[in-house]
């Protein structure tokens, strides 16, 4: 069997990596159109990715974890609340029974993707890069893409993982359905002169919500790094985007208050849309679509590259139970399987993150009743926070119940 992977991102690595772990005799070639960065960035200018529980179990099967958990934050409470408002609640790991005192983990995307890669290539699979895809081949032809370059690979599958704005899944003829919530994400790392204690901070703010996200290392005399994603009204977010650092830490100082200290320095800003882009289907006979091309989701609850590990281990385990099945159509019927299997865990992501950018999308007086409510009710009535604190880790989530007896 031969396999294209449209996307050398972090999700189109962990389909690769996934196909090689089930299956050594697939040949898996990632197409990409970026030659993969080199070097380090520094402390103040990396992007980093919440990971979850069974984000962690999956990446340890595969053999990624080791590489990557001395450079991995541990998050061990998650403390939220609203600014100039009386509720908070703080989810603890006792919340969701996790037997080892934490709730996910922050790991900067430059070490991840590197892990990934190095993972994969080590499992045999093959990076172009760089390589423009332009076209896909369709048709009676064997599935397939067409290059920049003009040339034509084929394959028995095609994976599209060329992101959010995936061209490919245009030319597929597979739909969209697209919300805009107006909004805009400023992400950026900042410097705190307090101690971190591995909590993350979810502070939802008349602009929107704020999430500053513990980063590893950088405690005691030389102060605590987080990750921060505040999304806001786009003129507000462009505005933040440009202004310079004293007054972006200002800002932020009066949003966090001083539970953290004082905001001592901050890196470059990046800005991001917060469009939701959801295909609605996900598979053409020989394609398959994956991560942001199949689900862009809005980073509010910080699922998006959580939900495309599960998606990759989904399609390891469709591709190894059809092979033991002997089926006569193997692709479609790995593809069938893997569709129906992966539909209720993506359906219910969706769901939950797009309530969640809507409930903290913007304050009014309509909105902020109920929200405050809820997140004082958070502290009061522990089985909804239980329930909230396992959806949001994975614990007890299928997946992670079938890892642990198996
Ligand atoms: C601000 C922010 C914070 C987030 N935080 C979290 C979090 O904490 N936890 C979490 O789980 N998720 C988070 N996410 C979501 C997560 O980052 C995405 O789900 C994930 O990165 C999607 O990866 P991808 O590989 O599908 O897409 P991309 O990262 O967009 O990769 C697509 C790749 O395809 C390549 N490509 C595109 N077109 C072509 C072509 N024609 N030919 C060849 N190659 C091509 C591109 O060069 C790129 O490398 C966050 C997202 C944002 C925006």
């Amino acid at each position: 069997m031969k396999v294209l992977i449209v996307g050398g991102g972090m999700v189109g690595l962990a389909f690769a990596m996934a196909l090689r772990h089930v299956s050594a005799s697939t040949e898996v070639t990632v197409l990409e159109a970026r030659v993969p960065p080199s070097g380090t960035p520094s402390p103040l200018d990396s992007r980093a990715s919440a990971l979850n529980l069974v984000s962690r179990d999956i990446l340890s099967v595969w053999g990624v974890w080791p590489a990557i958990i001395e450079q991995a934050g541990v998050i061990q409470q998650i403390h939220v609340s609203n600014q100039h408002r009386f509720g908070s609640s703080v989810l603890e790991p006792s919340d969701v029974g996790s037997d080892d005192g934490s709730l996910g983990f922050v790991i900067e995307n430059h070490y991840l993707g590197r892990a990934l890669l190095s993972r994969a290539q080590e499992l045999g699979v093959v990076l172009a890069a760089p390589v423009d895809v332009r076209a896909v081949q369709r048709g009676d032809l064997s599935p397939g893409v067409v290059l920049a370059s003009g040339e034509t690979l084929s394959a028995d599958l095609v994976v599209i993982a060329d992101g959010s704005q995936s061209s490919l899944r245009q030319q597929l003829g597979i739909p969209i359905d697209t919300r805009s919530p107006g909004q805009r994400a400023v992400v950026a790392n900042v410097l705190f002169d307090a101690e971190q204690r591995g909590i993350a901070w979810e502070r939802f703010t008349p602009h929107g919500p704020l999430a500053l996200l513990p980063l590893p290392g950088g405690s005691g005399s030389k102060g605590s790094r987080f990750n921060v994603v505040w999304s806001m009204p786009k003129d507000a977010a462009l505005a933040l985007e440009a202004t310079d650092a004293p007054h972006f830490c200002e800002a932020l100082q009066d949003a966090v208050g001083w539970r953290l200290g004082k905001v001592l320095d901050v890196g470059t800003r990046t800005g991001w849309t917060l469009d939701r882009v959801l295909a609605q289907e996900q598979s053409r006979p020989g394609f398959l679509l994956a991560g942001n091309a199949a689900h862009g989701l809005h980073p509010v609850a910080g699922q998006g590259l959580n939900l495309s590990l599960r998606d990759a281990w989904q399609l390891a385990t469709s591709w190894g139970a059809t092979t033991t099945q002997a089926e006569p159509d193997f692709i479609a019927a790995m593809i069938n399987r893997f569709v129906g299997a992966v539909r209720e865990d993506q359906d219910r992501t969706v769901s939950a993150t797009d309530m969640l950018s809507t409930l903290f999308a913007q304050r009014g007086l309509l909105l902020d009743l109920p929200r405050d409510l809820a997140l004082a009710g958070l502290d009061t009535m522990s089985p909804l926070r239980r329930y909230i604190a396992r959806r949001g880790t994975g614990v007890g989530s299928q997946l992670r119940a079938g890892r642990q007896s198996s």
